[in-house]
């Protein structure tokens, strides 16, 4: 499969079709002085001529030194998108995407017509677009559609060193996409671009580069960065710390911006609205000392009007409080609302009991996360207001995607959100963990790019010495299903042999398979692994959620299920959207509250769980009830906030369930399915129809409750066995379930807590297991098998059955009820 026709060596000889046109760009003065002032700029020519020669480059530079700003504009110029071909660069980050393409739309003093961007949900690509940003999702997506890329002459990398799953990707079927292109005679470059970090992964992956490409280094200005370590470590709240290092920081260091690394929206929210209160700041005002003075009185009384109204009970879309706050506590609690998932954000609303509010010293605070609005994520390019020191409160974002020019401090608490896959279940969730030492060291370098600066490490210089050297790739923390699915759909069958920068282990690879195959997404193998994809995998790899939900998907469209089976698949994906109120009560007045709001939302799950053969469908019930009844009230705040719902968890629903609808219309027009916001609960036969959908998606998912004869001990009273794990798992007090306690049930994730939970349970009738999951049946006489239902170790479900069975393809089996 290797190629003669990579590296360096082979594309010396020019081609006549290599572009030798020189495209000029009316900069303003300003932007072309801002840019003569990047590092990138020296290496132009060489950049260029290494472009030329080879159809592989990596370049790699210092964050800030001008490779996304700079890199599309020289190959602009050169011509590379004067023809047909056009400029793509891929980010992993939507953030930076959006951010980078207005950005160099301005520099380049063109309209974003020509310099435009593409992310999942929006874009503003035009048949002009010359330069196209993308997350890295679209670009792969568009392979699916035209493998040869025919609309591109360049594609850019960036951030290649974050290694995410789909730039992993990537760079793997670019590998191979380039020398099939410059064969056709449509030349086509590949440039990898990257901090400086393991670059070797690349290059020196001969797989990947039979010969290794060039690589160019950017060498930056880089002012020292003093990096100061806490004596301790905290391990709670460490939002607090970074408060008052802040805060400290801000007091006593001289003038010079401050960079602050947190791990998420909630938390960055909850540390500025802390400093803003700490050091009020109002915007229009120039703060010399003078005018301080004059208009002292007139900041105190601002500030007191402020926490006035804020000690109202006040929401907003981004977090808010459904909890009236108890003075005092606020300091306390801003520590603990900081999980993802748990959006409940407790405002800390009255004046700090530590840090006075001081008008005289102001601070300019900006959050910075990816899913902040556009203009609201720009703010932080500009100048602070005349006076004020400028503090950005980030998530990882600020790492290595976006530089903020200015800044001199830089706090880092250390920790990164991170996704966490579980082996057993499949599920993913988010987690607070330690970031690696070259995410702290990138942290820390933002502090010097403009002179010398300082980075306040809050943990120990023993803790760094634990963290890991580099951050893994994404792609060997996590199932390969949803990647295996998509490679099959390109054709890539032996997905073993496939070129991936840091290869998943086999043992994944082969279980992704054999998922795959149990749901029919691939065809069955004679030669073992490599098994082509199916129609049925084809539909199913167009579906943007993990092939157990994209099969419910491929089979909603009978007896008219298909809206639901949206709404639940939508519900299923989004993490959480019940309100959480597991959590401790600080006061007496609190936890009554507390109470109050946990038998309104138990109330209300019974409700939308409803009676008879849709309790069955349990939990799934719950969910798709939620929705609905959401929907119907028009999907209000007032009406989450009344039930126990996350608002931001059904906006994210109401989203997806409209782009799953466009998906499926447009694998089976002939469907046309569209989404009613007064959609009428399923009647009993589209339940009953839901429920083996369920079960064709979930099979692997299976649970048996463990019967009276069986118990080996207490601890297997109501526990469910499943075929991989040894201990029993139970369904949780708040199922829909835990009163029926069904014989079979299918979940969507288990969740060990106090025990082994299982989330998302929906009973199972017995006799469907054989019809819809042969896959996973022994098939035996009732003679030979003593005691049916029984798991085997195999992890097979040992079945009884004499009738003819059924393969899950399109159609789900007429199963007579
Ligand atoms: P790299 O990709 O090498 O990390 P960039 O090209 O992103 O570097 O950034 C180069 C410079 O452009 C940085 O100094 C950065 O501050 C500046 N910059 C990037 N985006 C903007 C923007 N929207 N407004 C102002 N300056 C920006
Ligand atoms: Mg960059």
């Amino acid at each position: 499969e290797t190629s003669e026709e990579s590296g360096p060596a082979q594309a010396s000889s020019k081609k006549p079709s290599e572009p030798a046109i020189f495209i000029s760009v009316d900069r303003l003065p300003e932007m072309q002085e801002a840019r003569l002032r990047l590092p990138v700029l020296a290496e132009e020519q060489v950049i260029m001529e290494a472009v030329r020669e080879n159809s592989f480059v990596v370049l790699c530079g210092e964050t800030g030194s001008g490779k996304t700003t700079q890199v599309p504009q020289f190959l602009y110029e050169a011509g590379y998108a004067s023809g047909t071909g056009i400029i793509g660069v891929t980010e992993p980050r939507r953030v930076a995407a959006v951010s980078m393409s207005h950005r160099v739309a301005k520099e380049m003093n063109l309209s974003t017509r020509v310099v435009s961007y593409q992310i999942r949900y929006e874009g503003n690509v035009t048949c002009d677009t010359k330069i196209k940003f993308m997350t890295d999702g679209v670009l792969l997506k568009e392979i699916q559609k035209d493998f040869l890329l025919q609309r591109y002459s360049v594609i850019i990398i960036d951030e290649a060193h974050e290694r995410s799953v789909y730039t992993d990707i990537l760079i793997g079927l670019l590998s191979r996409i380039v020398p099939l292109r410059n064969k056709k005679g449509l030349p086509m470059k590949l440039i990898v671009m990257s901090a400086t970090l393991r670059v070797e992964d690349f290059t020196e992956n001969r797989k990947l580069f039979p010969t290794p490409p060039p690589v160019i280094k950017v060498e930056a200005r880089q002012f020292p960065v003093s990096v100061h370590f806490n004596k301790r470590t905290p391990l709670e709240d460490y939002t607090g710390e970074v408060f008052h290092k802040t805060c400290k920081i801000h007091r006593m260091l001289p003038p010079g911006g401050i960079l602050v690394f947190l791990t998420g929206q909630a938390e960055v929210h909850s540390v500025c609205r802390r400093l803003r209160r700490a050091f009020p700041f109002k915007r229009g005002n120039t703060a010399s000392g003078m005018f301080l003075k004059k208009y002292y009185y007139y900041y105190l009384f601002t500030f007191f009007t402020q926490s006035l109204h804020s000690s109202l009970p006040r929401i907003d879309l981004d977090n808010y409080s459904a909890l009236p706050v108890d003075e005092g506590d606020e300091d306390r609690l801003a520590g603990i609302d900081d999980e993802e998932g748990s959006d409940l954000e407790l405002g800390d609303d009255a004046a700090d009991t530590e840090e006075k509010a001081d008008p005289s010293l102001p601070l300019y605070v900006l959050p910075l996360y990816s899913l902040l609005a556009p203009e609201q994520q720009a703010k932080v390019f500009r100048p602070p207001p005349h006076g004020a020191r400028l503090c950005v409160v980030a998530t990882n974002v600020a790492e290595t995607s976006l530089t903020i020019p200015g800044i001199k401090y830089v706090v880092d608490c250390g920790r990164v959100k991170k996704r966490f896959y579980d082996r057993v279940t499949g599920v993913s969730s988010f987690k607070v963990s330690w970031t690696s030492q070259a995410s702290a060291n990138q942290r820390a370098g933002r502090a010097g790019r403009t002179e010398p600066g300082h980075c306040y490490r809050l943990y120990s210089s023993a803790v760094f010495g634990d963290f890991s050297l580099f951050s893994e790739a994404e792609i060997t923390r996590r199932p390969v299903e949803d990647l295996v699915l998509q490679m099959k759909d390109l054709n890539i069958d032996k997905v073993v042999n496939f070129p991936f920068p840091t290869t998943p282990s086999a043992e994944a690879l082969v279980a992704a398979e054999q998922l795959l195959v149990s749901l029919g997404a691939l065809e069955e193998p004679p030669p073992r692994l490599s098994c082509p994809i199916s129609p049925l995998g084809r539909a199913m790899a167009s579906f943007p959620v993990s092939p157990r939900y994209a099969k419910m998907l491929a089979l909603g469209k009978q007896q008219d299920c298909l809206p639901y089976v949206i709404a639940v698949v939508a519900a299923m994906t989004v993490r959480e959207i019940f309100e959480d109120l597991d959590r401790p009560a600080g006061s007496e007045d609190e936890s009554s509250k507390l109470a109050q709001r946990r038998a309104r939302l138990a109330q209300m799950r019974r409700l939308w769980a409803g009676q008879g053969a849709s309790l069955l469908l349990g939990d799934l019930m719950v969910l798709l009830g939620a929705v609905g009844a959401c929907e119907f009230a028009g999907c209000t705040l007032k009406f989450c906030e009344e039930n126990g719902l996350r608002y931001k968890a059904m906006l994210e629903i109401r989203r997806l369930r409209g782009q799953l609808t466009n998906a499926v219309n447009s694998v089976c027009p002939e469907v046309g399915v569209f989404v009613d916001c007064k959609m009428a609960p399923p009647t009993e036969s589209q339940v009953v129809c839901l429920r083996q959908i369920v079960l064709a998606g979930l099979g692997d998912h299976l649970a048996r409750r463990v019967q009276q004869e069986e118990l080996l001990d207490s601890k297997w009273r109501n526990g469910y066995k499943t075929p991989l794990l040894d201990e029993p798992v139970y369904i949780h007090p708040s199922s829909a379930l835990f009163k029926t306690l069904p014989q079979f049930v299918v979940y969507q994730e288990v969740l060990e807590t106090t025990k082994m939970y299982m989330r998302g349970v929906s009973a199972v009738e017995p006799e469907w297991v054989p019809q819809l999951l042969t896959q996973y049946c022994h098939f035996g006489s009732p003679l030979e098998t003593p005691s049916p239902w029984l798991c085997s170790s195999t992890g097979r479900v040992k079945c009884h059955c004499t009738s003819t069975f059924f393969r899950c393809g399109w159609q789900l089996p007429a199963i007579e009820m």
